[in-house]
C-alpha cells in the first residue's frame, strides 16, 4: 500500500442491532485481489441505512457494522487483478458492492439478484468511514468533472430511481406518481421522470417538501398525503382526464400508499415498489386490478449499466437535487431528522469532518 494511507480513520460503527451509532477510530482495511480501496469523501445517508440500524428487515446484517451505501470518493490501492480502473480515479461505492459474476442473474446482468451479493453498510461494511473496500467490478466509474458530493446521493437513490421509472414502462408525455417525493430517492426520482418527458404527481406531506417539489424539482402537482380527506381522488384528479397516472414509484416509508396505489393508477398503468417499510404487505384490490389490467412488481436497485446511465444524466446536467452537507460526525442528528420524516432531500457527509 502506499505509504499516504494511514493505517486507522474515523467511521460510523453499530456494534448491536438498534444502535446506537459510535464514531471512532477503526483500522483501515487492505483490499483483496479483485477489489480496490476508495477513500471516501462525501457519503450520502439513504434510508436504508436506518432500516439496517433498526434491524427492519428479514435478512441479518453483519455486526459490527459500518453502514452506508452511496460513497464517493478515490481510488487509493487496488488488489493485483484489478487492470481496468486507476489510483486517482473517482469511484462510487454502492449498494451492490460485489456479487458472484457467474450465475444465472450476473450473466443477465440482474446482479441485484444474485444470491452472493454483497451488500455495502449491511453485509459488507460501507460508506460510513474515511477508507472502504469494493469489488473493483462493481464500483461505479465517476467521471473527474462530477463534484463527488452531489453525485453521493446518485449512487443509491439515482440509480434506484432510475431503474424504477424504466421498469415502469412510462413513456414520455405520460404521467407518473411519485409517492414519496420529498424524500431521497423522491426527489431524484422527480427529475429523473422529468428529464425523461413525464409528468408528475408528487405525493408527500408538509409545506417545505412541496415548495421543493413544486419549484425546484419539476412537479406539476403535489398531493399532501397527510392532509387530503381522500388520496385517491385527489391523485386521479391531478391528471388531465382523471382517469390517474400510468405509473406509480413507491419510495416511501409507510405501508399506507402501498396499499392504495392500485386503486388510483390508471387502466393498463403500472405499480412499482420501490420502499421497504418495516413488515409491510402490498395489498390491491383483486376486482379492480383484474378489470384495470393493473402491473404491480418490485424494483431494486440498479445494475452496473444502470449505474452508468445514471450518472451520465447527471454529468449531463440533467438531474440537480437538493442536499445538505454535514460531517461524518454528525450521523445521527441525520438519523433523528429521518425518523421524523423531516428530511427534504438528502443529506451527505462529509467524511473528513
Ligand atoms: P426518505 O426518508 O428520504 O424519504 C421517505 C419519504 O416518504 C419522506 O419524505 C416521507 O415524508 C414520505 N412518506 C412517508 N409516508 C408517506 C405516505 N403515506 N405517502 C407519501 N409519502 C410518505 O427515504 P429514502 O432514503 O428516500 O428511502 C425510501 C425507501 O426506499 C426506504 O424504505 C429505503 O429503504 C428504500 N430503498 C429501496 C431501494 C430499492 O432498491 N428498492 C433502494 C434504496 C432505498
Ligand atoms: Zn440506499
Amino acid at each position: 500500500m502506499s505509504p499516504q494511507i494511514p493505517t486507522e480513520q474515523m467511521a460510523q460503527v453499530i456494534n448491536k442491532t438498534g444502535g446506537p451509532v459510535e464514531f471512532k477510530k477503526i483500522p483501515v482495511q487492505k483490499p483483496g485481489a479483485d477489489e480496490v480501496l476508495v477513500n471516501i469523501k462525501y457519503s450520502g445517508v439513504c434510508h436504508t441505512d436506518l432500516h439496517a440500524v433498526n434491524g427492519d428487515w428479514p435478512l441479518a446484517t453483519k455486526l459490527p457494522l459500518v453502514g452506508g451505501h452511496e460513497g464517493a470518493g478515490v481510488v487509493v490501492a487496488k488488489g493485483e487483478l484489478v487492470n481496468d480502473i486507476e489510483i486517482g480515479d473517482y469511484a462510487g461505492v454502492k449498494w451492490l458492492n460485489g456479487s458472484c459474476l457467474s450465475c444465472d442473474f450476473c450473466q443477465q446482468s440482474d446482479e441485484p439478484l444474485c444470491a452472493k451479493a454483497l451488500l455495502s453498510g449491511y453485509t459488507v461494511d460501507g460508506t460510513f468511514q474515511q477508507y472502504c473496500i469494493a469489488k473493483a467490478a462493481h464500483v461505479a466509474r465517476i467521471p473527474k468533472d462530477v463534484p463527488l458530493d452531489a453525485i453521493a446521493p446518485v449512487l443509491c437513490a439515482g440509480i434506484t430511481v432510475y431503474k424504477g421509472l424504466k421498469e415502469s414502462g412510462a413513456r414520455p408525455g405520460q404521467t407518473v406518481a411519485i409517492v414519496g417525493a420529498g424524500g431521497g430517492l423522491g426527489s431524484l426520482a422527480q427529475q429523473y421522470a422529468k428529464a425523461m418527458g413525464l409528468r408528475i404527481i408528487a405525493i408527500d406531506t408538509g409545506a417545505e417538501k412541496k415548495k421543493m417539489c413544486l419549484e425546484s424539482l419539476g412537479a406539476d402537482s403535489f398531493v399532501d398525503f397527510a392532509t387530503s380527506s381522500n388520496v385517491v381522488k385527489d391523485v386521479q384528479a391531478a391528471t388531465e382526464d382523471g382517469l390517474g397516472p400510468h405509473a406509480v414509484l413507491l419510495v416511501a416509508v409507510n405501508e399506507k400508499p402501498f396499499q392504495q396505489a392500485a386503486e388510483y393508477v390508471r387502466p393498463r398503468g403500472t405499480v412499482v415498489c420501490i420502499g421497504l417499510p418495516a413488515g409491510a404487505y402490498l395489498k390491491a384490490p383483486v376486482f379492480e386490478s383484474v378489470i384495470k389490467m393493473v402491473t404491480i412488481k418490485g424494483s431494486y436497485v440498479g445494475n452496473r449499466k444502470d449505474s452508468a446511465e445514471a450518472i451520465d444524466f447527471y454529468r449531463r446536467g440533467l438531474i440537480r437535487a437538493p442536499f445538505k452537507v454535514v460531517g461524518l460526525s454528525e450521523l445521527p442528528m441525520v438519523y433523528e431528522k429521518m425518523k421524523k420524516g423531516e428530511i427534504a432531500g438528502r443529506y451527505v457527509l462529509d467524511t473528513s469532518k
